[in-house]
């Protein structure tokens, strides 16, 4: 099975389908995220909330799995369970691999991982090339696709492509996107750090754009998935560039008021009197702090959902100005759209 462009929308937007095993993938889309970066207790925390995530994909690192795994934190057994009605995406580790002292991950204990957990969607072995000077991308990248091509048909796989800051990314997305044409049959989705494509959002998102551009010249119709990125807004700017999938830690930081996503403190979800299936009848006076944890973090999801439900239906009903004039989008799209070239040269 692969993913199947659906609806062509409004400016580079599309709808896509994956469908496997009687669960559907639409996007765009957001991916929760784990990782011990953020939390000590993510062990803990994945097997309280995986029954009660609305999204239908979650990510969880390969290598945060093989240490919580070797440790005791997390059972095999346990996490392949509750991956029986979702997706798992397995990140290769690379991300946390960077703040980390340990040394000791490589190609063959990710593939043990991949055997064990048995993931719907798995990221090619990458890591993150130095920041201090320019990266070679065509040979970063034939490394994780050589991974690729070595692995299981069956799962979705995806190519995370990695830039140092040093690095245009901009000037490489022919080249890119070659690559990716010659290995077409190895690559089901196009990944990358929000924060390696462009020092601001404009630039990330006319990366983004000129790159769906050149995927549709070649005919390539795959989803390009934006690691790291959360922001509603940028959520927006980069579907209306071309992207498709987003995953990050947001979720796990702040409390966000449903309907528009709005940052508040963690602290302050009975602020927003809502009905949903964590706050409902809540008695906030007596609820312990583990108990709030959970409902809020199950409250976000439910209001991220709800966010990537509207933004879907805006795109299939050719309505995407409401959302933009909705979160006073217009001038930043047409720097985006309108002028793009110019802002790309200066
Ligand atoms: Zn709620």
């Amino acid at each position: 099975m692969i993913f199947k462009k659906i609806i062509e929308g409004e400016y580079n937007t599309r709808i896509f389908n994956y469908s496997k095993c009687g669960i559907d993938f639409i996007t765009p889309n957001f991916i929760p995220s784990f990782s011990s970066r953020e939390d000590g207790n993510l062990g803990k925390k994945i097997n309280s909330l995986l029954p009660w995530i609305p999204q239908k994909t979650v990510l969880i690192s390969a290598y945060d799995y093989y240490n919580l795994e070797r440790d005791g934190y997390l059972n095999t057994e346990e996490v392949r369970a509750s991956f029986n009605h979702k997706f798992l995406f397995l990140d290769s580790g690379g991300f946390e691999l960077q703040y980390s002292n340990n040394d000791d991950w490589n190609p063959e204990k990710y593939k043990q991982v991949i055997l064990e957990l048995n993931p719907h969607f798995y990221v090619g072995y990458d890591r993150i090339p130095s920041y201090e000077r320019t990266s070679h991308t065509s040979e970063v990248i034939s490394k994780s696709i050589d991974f690729l091509k070595k692995s299981d048909k069956s799962k979705q796989k995806v190519l995370l492509i990695h830039f140092s800051p040093k690095n245009n990314p901009q000037l490489e997305i022919k080249e890119i996107v070659e690559i990716i044409y010659q290995n077409y049959e190895f690559i089901d989705i196009i990944g990358f750090p929000e924060r390696e494509i462009g020092s601001n959002i404009i630039q990330s998102c006319q990366f983004i754009k000129l790159f769906r551009d050149q995927l549709e010249k070649r005919q390539i119709l795959k989803p390009i998935h934006i690691f790291g990125c959360f922001d509603p807004i940028s959520v927006i700017l980069f579907v209306l560039a071309g992207a498709d999938i987003f995953d990050g830690l947001g979720w796990l930081k702040s409390s966000f008021d449903n309907g528009n996503l709005k940052k508040f403190e963690k602290s302050q979800l009975p602020f927003f009197n809502c009905k949903c299936i964590a706050c409902n009848d809540v008695n906030w006076s007596k609820i312990s702090s583990e108990e709030y944890e959970k409902r809020l973090l199950i409250h976000n999801l439910h209001s991220v959902e709800d966010f990537f439900y509207e933004l879907r239906n805006n795109i299939i009903e050719q309505e995407m100005e409401t959302m933009i004039k909705r979160y006073d989008l217009d001038s930043i799209v047409k720097r985006i759209f309108g002028n793009g070239e110019i802002d790309a040269k200066t």
